[in-house]
């Protein structure tokens, strides 16, 4: 099972949790604050896991039969509150049905009744609201961990009566180190995880160890590389954007990554490639488009992304961009002609 150890980074934070959960003085709210993939819930079952640990020495033990319990998520007093699977929020129905009704009978095999809120984003006003009427006068043993992308999506009400503690991502070389010791991928592709991750592991791991976004990735590179080379892929490349609309910001992400390799190279600055298995195919295109056209297509991307986060129509936008990309491309297609 997994341990405080285990945690790269924020050692403050984990510091934090780890001496609450050894004295046993946890309060009844925590709202872990930080981007998706960062950690969140690994801290907080790891959290969870160490309230509940019979040894109180080296928490959690890994090795009791509480630990046992909780490391197969079969604890009855870890409970998961989420939103129904037909559902986009977690309203005040899931609220009720799963904390209400069970809040105030007393947890069955220890100390503390943990509530894990993964899904925090998408708690409602009123589930909020629901939430702050148990946090006014809480039963001593409940604990609440909210989990959210951004702390202000909470109310404040909720966030004052809860302890708050945010998560960082990680620098580029605890990265580096995690992707080393926790995946099988060879060390190019930990590297560019490291970078592509930001810092934030879950992102990284994503394409490390999930099959279909490194799928996405892989073809998000060679339709990238078509378009910048003229070949005939828009339509190809506008229906693979519409089948994956729900990850359009990893597609989009990557071709990112792509116009910008291209563009340290037309600067001169090859070794900052990220795409190093690319680096041939990076390195012909820097050379025959300007560096002025690869900006301009950095930036129909980065207006596409926009463009996405306001919810315009998806479709009208993704031909949009890719025409626009390629006009790009032809106009200026020639160094010697600029
Ligand atoms: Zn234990």
């Amino acid at each position: 099972m997994k341990k405080f150890e285990d945690i790269y980074g924020n050692r403050r934070v984990v510091e934090k949790l780890k001496s609450t959960a050894k004295s046993g003085d946890a309060l009844n709210s925590y709202v872990f604050e930080g981007l998706a993939g960062i950690g969140k819930k690994t801290a907080a079952e790891i959290f969870a896991a160490a309230l509940l640990c019979e040894n109180k020495q080296n928490v959690p033990c890994g090795v009791c039969s509480t630990c046992a319990k909780t490391a197969t998520q079969n604890h009855p007093d870890i409970i998961y509150v989420r939103k129904k699977k037909d559902k986009a929020t977690l309203g005040i129905d899931d609220v009720r049905e799963q904390i209400m009704e069970t809040v105030y009978v007393k947890p069955l095999l220890s100390g503390y009744k943990i509530y894990l809120i993964d899904e925090g984003d998408l708690l409602t006003v009123g589930a909020q609201n629901g939430l702050l009427k148990i946090l006014e006068e809480p039963p001593s043993y409940a604990v609440f961990i909210t989990m959210v992308s951004k702390a202000s999506l909470l109310l404040d009400t909720v966030l004052s009566r809860s302890v708050r503690l945010a998560f960082l991502p990680l620098a580029e070389t605890e990265a580096l180190r995690y992707f080393e010791e926790h995946t099988d991928a060879e060390e190019s592709k930990c590297r560019f995880a490291a970078r592509f991750s930001q810092g934030i592991i879950g992102r990284g791991l994503k394409l490390l160890e999930n099959e279909e976004y490194a799928e996405l990735f892989e073809t998000t590179v060679r339709l990238t590389e078509g378009l910048l080379r003229g070949g005939a892929v828009i339509s190809e490349f506008e229906r693979f954007i519409l089948d994956h609309k729900e990850k359009t910001d990893f597609i989009t992400d990557i071709m990112l990554v792509f116009l910008r390799d291209c563009v340290f190279v037309s600067v001169g600055k090859d070794e900052k490639i990220l795409l190093e298995e690319r680096e041939q195919a990076i390195r012909q295109i820097a050379g025959a488009k300007s560096k002025k056209a690869l900006v301009a297509a950095m930036d129909a991307v980065l207006l596409y992304q926009k463009r996405l986060s306001q919810n315009a129509n998806g479709s009208c936008a993704a031909l949009e961009l890719l025409m626009s990309i390629r006009e790009e491309m032809n106009v200026k297609s020639n160094r010697s002609q600029i």
